[in-house]
């Protein structure tokens, strides 16, 4: 048994134009590969949605703004095909770079404020990379449904505004973050650790619940994430780029947790930059 691979949008087109005439409904799940449980848990909830669930896998150069950071991204299509079997996904879309950015290519998709900030503050670039081909892969599958993690929140609410913006016709499903028992989100880059960064990576999150705890216990905010930059810098991380409160829909900051709001770092553990996120709600709420 095997997942079905198209390559071209032509090809891609036809696979869904087929699914269409049967009136079928369809998920797409897009992804750099190097697929992980996080990964499949989207897809097992796609399935659960949609008749056709397409998984692409396309690591975007236009999102990297380091050549060695696209270098070194994990590229493994035939495990990450293998992985798919099982769950019974229909459809994996495997464009190069020429069939995604053909000669020529000019257009550039921008969500001003939320692509602007946190990590579109430290990554120049990215967040226009990200929603471009985000759109394009929207347009290219037509899909009914999307499904992204709540592990890069950010992505997720660039998405959300963009379909919005845009009048896409692609509803966004999210998905919670999965974590390894010990906490640490899955992530492709998770491999690059050395065994004694990787003994020191849960720490992240244990320092994002418990600043989240404290915040939503009324905790002063500057101090509060003060001491959760600084717990991150003692436990063995390099750099903490930021660890900040955001209101939950529109990530705008916050002084207070006065509103359900979202707990979000990025920090250097030696060579490799990890993200994380947490939900927070002002105590008692019943949000
Ligand atoms: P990536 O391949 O890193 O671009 O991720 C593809 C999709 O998988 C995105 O929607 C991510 O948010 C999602 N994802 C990555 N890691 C996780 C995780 N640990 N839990 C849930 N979703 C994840």
């Amino acid at each position: 048994m095997s997942v079905p691979i198209v390559r071209t949008v032509a090809e891609l087109r036809t696979v869904v134009a087929g699914w269409r005439r049967s009136g079928a409904s369809v998920a797409v799940v897009p992804t750099m590969g190097a697929l992980h449980e996080g990964h499949l848990s989207l897809v097992r909830a796609a399935l659960q949605q949609a008749d056709q669930v397409i998984v692409t896998l396309f690591v975007n150069p236009k999102q990297f703004n380091s050549a060695a950071d696209l270098a070194a991204y994990p590229r493994t299509e035939n495990q990450d095909a293998a992985k798919l079997v099982p769950l019974g996904a229909h459809l994996l879309y495997v464009p190069d770079a020429e069939e995604m950015y053909p000669a020529g290519f000019a257009t550039t998709v921008s969500v001003a404020a939320i692509g602007e900030s946190l990590c579109g503050a430290f990554r120049p670039g990215h967040f226009d990379g990200v929603a471009t081909v985000v759109a394009k892969l929207f347009l290219q599958t037509g899909a009914d449904f999307a499904f992204f993690g709540e592990k890069d929140f950010q992505q997720l609410q660039l998405v959300r505004r963009m379909v919005k913006d845009l009048d896409i016709p692609t509803t966004v499903v999210a998905c919670p973050t999965v974590r390894e028992v010990d906490g640490l989100a899955l992530s492709s880059r998770n491999v690059r650790l050395s065994p004694a960064e990787r003994a020191i990576a849960p720490k992240l999150a244990s320092v994002l619940v418990e600043t989240a705890e404290r915040l939503a216990r009324g905790g002063p905010l500057l101090a509060t994430l003060a001491e959760g930059r600084a717990a991150t810098l003692a436990a063995g991380y390099r750099e903490v780029e930021y660890l900040e409160l955001r209101g939950e829909a529109d990530l705008r900051p916050m002084t207070s947790v006065d509103r359900p709001a979202r707990l979000l770092v990025a920090a250097w553990l030696g060579d490799t930059r990890l993200i994380d996120n947490v939900t927070t709600s002002p105590i008692g709420s019943t949000n």
